[in-house]
């Protein structure tokens, strides 16, 4: 690697992430309720990562194909078109108008300085979603989370690619009892969803010692995607993986070949239907058992 890909490959990612930190704390009041600005951002943040692919791959065995491109716009589509939408009208809304019917006020959280706003809804969203995730790699909810675990490789989209219940859950937070301004709010999920495309990427980055210290990285995350269940159980934040070093579920190390069920590639059909999978099997072997009793 010559020595500007080096430095491009180094500050890419806490380039863009200070980016996203300017931009919005900047933003001009006309753009901050504009619905399509944020998605603009994570789609072309998305976009901007998925090209990265084709410079410095990281695998060749991950290389994006037609069949995997088009899943990934799938659920893309899905995840902006839909998901986000249900979230804000079932979790979102009910819980600030639940905030607001309770009287419970957090005004302190508005006299801080826009950084440690964002630092406070990024640590806020990250922590929840990192225990909602360590239950679903240990509890029956392993069951939404599989399809995100049997993708045989990974690219930046892929972190939007699972079951719909599962995507559901993990967008939801607690963000909404906070009193914090939209700019930074919209701010931390732009840098989650920056970090996450980052971590999915099929990219050879080289990001500076306290970057990965702080933001998961491709080599944490590839290592929780790895071919052995017990071994996924570790590196569970999406996007900072400071909680698992605050909780000892910090592995080191990376995955080249990942994928759960002896690395069985689901279509998007068998993904949406995955969570039924216990329930037909208990119809199917009832099913069974009174076709084979005598009558
Ligand atoms: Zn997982
Ligand atoms: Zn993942």
């Amino acid at each position: 690697m010559n020595a500007i890909k080096r430095t491009v490959f180094t500050l890419i990612q806490p380039a863009t992430l200070a980016l996203i930190v300017l931009f919005w704390g900047t933003v001009p009041a006309s753009l901050l309720d504009k619905a399509w600005v944020i998605t603009a951002i994570s789609v072309g943040t998305l976009v901007m990562v998925q090209a990265l692919e084709f410079i410095n791959e990281r695998h060749a065995s991950w290389r994006t194909n037609l069949r995997e491109f088009l899943t990934d716009l799938f659920y893309v589509t899905l995840y902006f078109a839909v998901i986000s939408t249900v979230e804000t009208t079932l979790a979102e809304e009910p819980l600030a108008a639940a905030k607001h019917a309770l009287g419970i006020t957090t005004d302190w959280a508005m006299h801080l300085p826009f950084v440690a706003q964002v630092a406070l809804a990024l640590f806020v969203m990250e922590f929840g979603q990192y225990w909602l995730h360590r239950l679903m790699h240990n509890s029956f909810l392993w069951w939404t989370h599989a399809p995100h675990h049997h993708i045989t490789q990974l690219n930046a989209a892929k972190g939007l690619v699972g079951n719909p219940l599962e995507l559901f859950l993990v967008s939801l937070s607690v963000i909404a009892l906070f009193d914090l301004p939209l700019n930074a709010v919209f701010c931390a999920y732009n840098l989650i969803g920056a970090v996450s495309a980052f971590a999915h990427a099929n990219v050879r980055f080289d990001p500076p010692r306290w970057y990965a210290y702080l933001f998961t990285t491709v080599e944490a995350h590839s290592l929780h995607h790895t071919v052995g269940f017990a071994e996924t159980r570790c590196n569970y934040a999406n996007a900072l993986i400071l909680c698992d070093r605050l909780c000892g579920t910090f592995r080191p190390g990376e995955a080249a070949i990942v994928g759960q069920d002896e690395r069985k590639r689901l279509s998007i059909s068998q993904q949406f239907m995955f969570p039924f999978r216990p329930l037909m099997a208990m119809i199917k072997a009832n099913t069974d058992k009174s076709a084979s009793t005598p009558g």
